[in-house]
């Protein structure tokens, strides 16, 4: 008998639908007590003096690159490898985006490729926490701009939220911490301010750049049961990261899989392989045809102007995403670990 494994499930229950209830339930939708309770949570996670929930992730950016002072004519550093939310950020500002390759050993900028990319114009730095392994934002601070940590993928474990200037995360669906869609900005009172002032248009000057970032109270109450959820749906992931490390280690290396690098601290959001000799399409029909749904992470969004970025070249042609989510089942862990080795040995 086979099972079909969807590459991404919801974890959602009684705390969540109880939480949305009682929002549906308090009159307020929107401007109510539920946005200020996720800010307050995030803030003390984080350890930063305030957190602003926004409408999305790319909006948390768009306003923290504007906070920070990113305007028409400036360069920002971005990964070559992360979603292309980065760039639209950037490029929203007036801004350039300037990609940067990252390591091989966890797909993140990489701090010595920085330097040669840096010029006058250079405004700020934004490093993703790819797939819940922390990037290495001590490094980047170094160059001495503004460094924009994004939390998407991995957030408060192994500093990662509290470490940059501002950091943003995500709550769309499929996030570490899902409601559906939202973000926040994580940072000090003044760039709070300014979020505060410009995810609201109301009662201001008409401005192209002013849009409606709000984040309604029904999302909040949903982002914040699953931050109160975070360290049980982090455990529950490093346990089936744990599984598939163990069953699919005799297969890497010379056996033609690579595996990600669980040596630090890490979260696991996402589970990337690579099979040697295959691009991800091939490997992703081929686990489709054994009842697994697999994906790949990240969706390759450069221009020519980008420049080659080898290491992000690589990740965008092989990467493979696992099913690793809280509710996948031994049984489906099981079927992932057997399509995988059956590729793999084929
Ligand atoms: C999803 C994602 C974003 C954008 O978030 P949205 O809420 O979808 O706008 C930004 N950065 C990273 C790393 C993401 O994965």
């Amino acid at each position: 008998m086979t099972i079909a494994v969807p590459h991404n499930r919801l974890t959602h229950g009684a705390r969540e639908a109880e939480a949305v209830a009682a929002a549906v339930a308090s009159g307020y939708w929107a401007g109510g007590p539920r946005v200020g309770s996720l800010e307050a949570a995030l803030a003390e996670r984080a350890r930063r003096p305030a957190a602003v929930a926004v409408g999305s992730g790319l909006g948390a950016l768009r306003l923290a690159l504007r906070g920070l002072g990113v305007a028409p004519g400036d360069e920002v550093v971005v990964p070559a490898y992360s979603c292309v939310a980065l760039a639209n950020a950037v490029l929203a500002c007036g801004a350039r985006p300037v990609a940067v390759d990252v390591t091989p050993a966890d797909w993140n900028l990489d701090p010595a490729k920085v330097e040669a990319a840096l010029s006058r114009a250079s405004k700020a730095i934004v490093a993703v926490h790819t797939f819940g392994a922390p990037a290495d934002v001590a490094a980047l601070k170094a160059f001495g701009l503004p460094v924009v940590e994004d939390c998407a993928h991995g957030f408060g474990h192994a500093g990662m939220g509290d470490r940059s200037d501002v950091a943003i995360t995500s709550f769309y669906a499929t996030k570490l911490m899902g409601a559906g869609e939202g973000g926040a900005v994580l940072c000090d009172a003044p760039i709070a301010g300014f979020v505060r002032q410009w995810r609201d248009y109301g009662d201001q000057q008409p401005d192209g750049t002013r849009l409606n970032d709000k984040m309604s109270d029904i999302t909040a109450a949903l982002a914040l049961s699953q931050l109160q959820r975070l360290d049980e749906l982090v455990a529950r992931r490093a346990n089936i990261a744990g599984r598939y490390d163990a069953a699919l280690a005799p297969l890497a290396g010379s056996g033609g899989l690579t595996l990600p690098g669980s040596t630090a601290a890490r979260v696991w959001y996402r589970y990337p392989i690579e099979v040697a000799g295959r691009d991800a399409a091939s490997v992703i029909a081929a686990l489709a045809a054994k009842g697994i749904g697999a994906a790949e992470p990240v969706w390759d969004w450069r221009t020519a102007e980008q420049g080659t970025c080898a290491v992000a070249a690589r990740a965008y042609r092989g990467l493979v995403s696992l099913p690793l989510y809280p509710t996948l089942s031994a049984d489906e862990q099981d079927a992932v670990i057997a399509a995988v080795k059956m590729l793999v040995l084929d």
